[in-house]
């Protein structure tokens, strides 16, 4: 089936998501939580799936009735499939689906535990395997779907010390372009949104985010002059999601304030 042609619909409708139904994972805090939050202001519905019960209570009331919180491990079969059950039964309808949950602990590759390794790319890859399944057996057949995955800049480059993280996120290109020639024919388009360093409870007590003396020589290398907000990857991943993407499929898409064009160093008078 064709993707859908909004050529001749109004700007404010291609922003309008009401009556959609969008499952968001690792929403309780962070890029998640803001993305949950602009899916509802623009009139979605949002499964807030997290495995910490608070968090998820808490971003849920916090959004309000559009937001439904759903606790759940989604490195786990059952749980995934129990998240998406929900889904199908509280959304109008599942429309998409954003692969957000990652962690990023540091280990040199010498030091590294099967189990580390495990943890890490279970967390990062399998989990998009599972969430992907469920979401594409709930979405075939109607014709229409997005699956957002959250990568990163490490999805295109190395890093000391994350051989797991940065396998793991170079992966989801694999998949998006696996699920885009797989999934396009039925209506469903799968992008890969990567962003670069973006000021989270995870990433807040890196020196680069909480010490001015790393933070502000960092920035002055971005083009964007600014560590990232995670409102900044949200309303990325909105239009990813909304009909603004409709022939977008099968692609990354870095959210890293030009990180990645050139890790160029500004002269410091260009900041004064
Ligand atoms: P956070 O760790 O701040 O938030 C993610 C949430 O997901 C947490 O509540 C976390 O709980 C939860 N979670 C972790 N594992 C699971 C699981 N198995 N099942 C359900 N929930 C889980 O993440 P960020 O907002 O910083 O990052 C979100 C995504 O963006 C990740 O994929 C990350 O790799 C990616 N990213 C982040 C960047 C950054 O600078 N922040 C840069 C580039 C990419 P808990 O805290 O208990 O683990």
């Amino acid at each position: 089936m064709p993707f859908t042609d909004p050529s001749t619909v109004p700007l404010p409708q291609l922003f309008d998501l009401s009556g959609r139904g969008y499952v968001v994972t690792g929403a309780g805090q962070g890029i998640g939580a803001a993305v949950a939050a602009r899916l509802v202001e623009s009139g979605a519905m949002v499964l807030v799936v997290d495995h910490n019960t608070e968090r998820a209570a808490e971003v849920a009331e916090r959004l309000g009735p559009l937001a439904l919180p759903h606790v759940a491990d989604v490195t786990d079969s059952a749980a995934v499939d129990a998240a998406f059950a929900q889904a199908r039964t509280a959304l109008p309808q599942v429309s998409g689906l954003v692969n957000n949950v990652g962690i990023f602990p540091s280990a040199a590759l010498v030091d590294l535990t099967d189990d580390e390794w495990d943890h890490v790319v279970d967390t990062g890859l399998r989990s998009a395997f599972l969430c992907s399944r469920a979401a594409a057996q709930a979405m075939v057949g109607t014709g229409s779907g997005v699956i957002v995955h959250i990568g990163s800049t490490e999805s295109l480059r190395g890093l000391p010390r994350l051989s797991h993280y940065v396998a793991a996120k170079h992966a989801l290109i694999g998949l998006t372009h696996a699920l885009a020639v797989e999934l396009g024919p039925d209506g469903i388009r799968t992008i890969t949104v990567a962003p670069g360093l973006i000021e989270t409870e995870s990433t807040a007590p890196f020196p680069r985010v909480s010490d001015p003396d790393e933070r502000a020589p960092f920035e002055r290398t971005l083009p964007a002059g600014r560590i990232g907000q995670p409102d900044d990857v949200a309303r990325v991943v909105l239009v990813a999601l909304s009909d603004l993407a409709a022939y977008l499929t099968g692609v990354v898409i870095p959210v890293d304030g030009g990180e990645l064009a050139g890790q160029v160093r500004l002269p410091e008078s260009a900041r004064t």
